[in-house]
């Protein structure tokens, strides 16, 4: 494997996305800590937040979970400014910076990105003048390492690393199940990395959990190769197997995870060339799957005027897509929209379309999810 920067970095990162919850919505705040202390005893580093995770609850249990318990030089911190979300102005997105400071009680951040960058915002980074912006807060010793999180296609990005051969890593989505999924093209953008010798971060190892638990004839196929190994094993190994892989997120939410994570990458060893075989044959399964792929990022809510619950809709949809019966989804769907908007409320205005990072047809996805549980 090549040089970079990160090469040493513990290859599992801790992804303070999907934290556990208590049944009143707020942070199980005492799992977490038991998460952190488990993930820094194993030797992990790398914590990854953002300035829109959770509405800011995300960055402030870094801070009561890490960053008031142990010392700044145990742990290094990534986070991330966002333009699109919510539509901040200018000056709205340039001061997150100052309000991560804040929330998370850091003076300086080991890694910094550009939240999310797509065909439908990029343009807004430039017009904001952030590639300048976070520059500047480089040299002020601010940020460690700059760079961006990305989800569209190969074109995109090697113009967006041709234009900044300043960013030190980005962040990309790689899992076995997207490596050449025409949606993500995993593969491809990894390799516009490579040529622009960019290290990586990769998000979504788990594809939003769906590998943990993939299809039964996925599930055969590794079980017949190890059954003592989980799922989850095979898809973190095999992004974390990849060259110039600073760390590979894992957003986990609960303890049984942690240490399920931890019991292959404490001591990781890449994929074997026997291991990538078995890898190439649940990615041949993969194509039977007809889920829809929803990462549950939630990223679609906060702008549905009708206040759709996108992702639980999607999940009820992949949990009972072949149920001939749907008199049980059906009392879900109700639980789940209860107070909320229905999918047939969707007033087809495509902002979910335009915000989701899987490129997802939401609004007909709505119609169709009308149809089978309204
Ligand atoms: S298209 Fe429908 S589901 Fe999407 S944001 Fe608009 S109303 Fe909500
Ligand atoms: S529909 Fe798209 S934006 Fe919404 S939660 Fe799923 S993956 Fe995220």
């Amino acid at each position: 494997m090549s040089d970079y920067p990160g090469k040493e970095t513990f290859k599992l990162g801790f992804g303070y996305m999907r934290l556990p919850h208590l049944a009143d919505g707020s942070n199980d705040i005492k799992q977490i800590y038991e998460m952190v202390d488990l993930f820094m005893e194993a030797g992990g580093t790398y914590f990854d937040t953002a300035y829109v995770y959770d509405g800011g609850r995300s960055e402030e249990a870094l801070k009561a979970s890490l960053i008031d318990r142990y010392p700044r030089s145990s742990y290094t911190v990534c986070t991330k400014m966002n333009a699109w979300l919510g539509k901040p102005s200018e000056q709205q997105t340039k001061r997150q910076l100052e309000i991560s400071l804040k929330r998370t009680g850091l003076t300086y951040f080991d890694y910094y990105l550009l939240h999310a960058l797509q065909p439908g915002n990029w343009k807004l980074y430039d017009e904001y003048g952030l590639w300048d912006y976070v520059a500047e807060q480089k040299q002020k010793g601010i940020l460690k390492n700059i760079g961006f999180s990305y989800h569209a296609d190969p074109e995109l990005l090697d113009k967006l690393l041709t234009r900044h051969p300043e960013v030190d890593f980005i962040q990309l989505q790689i899992n076995y199940a997207d490596w050449d999924n025409p949606g993500v093209e995993a593969r491809a953008n990894y390799e516009v990395a490579m040529k622009h010798n960019v290290p990586i971060t990769v998000m979504e190892p788990v594809k939003g959990g769906a590998l943990a638990n993939p299809i039964n004839e996925v599930k055969a196929i590794f079980d017949s190769a190890n059954e003592n190994a989980s799922y989850a094993s095979w898809a973190i190994r095999y992004a974390a197997s990849l060259d110039k892989v600073i760390t590979v997120l894992s957003g986990m939410s609960s303890i049984d995870q942690m240490k399920d994570n931890l019991s292959y990458m404490r001591d990781f060893k890449a994929l074997s060339g026997k291991e990538r075989e078995v890898i190439k044959r649940a990615q041949l399964a993969l194509a039977k799957d007809k889920s829809i792929p929803c990462t549950g990022c939630r990223y679609c809510v906060a702008d549905c005027p009708s206040n759709i619950p996108i992702p639980d809709i999607i999940a009820l949809r992949n949990a009972y897509a072949f149920d001939i019966d749907l008199s049980d989804a059906k009392k879900e769907y109700e639980r789940i929209t209860s107070g909320k908007g229905k999918a047939s409320q969707c007033v087809f205005c495509h902002k979910c379309a335009h915000t989701c990072p899987q490129h997802l047809g939401v609004p007909k996805i709505m119609r169709e999810c009308s149809i089978a549980f309204e």
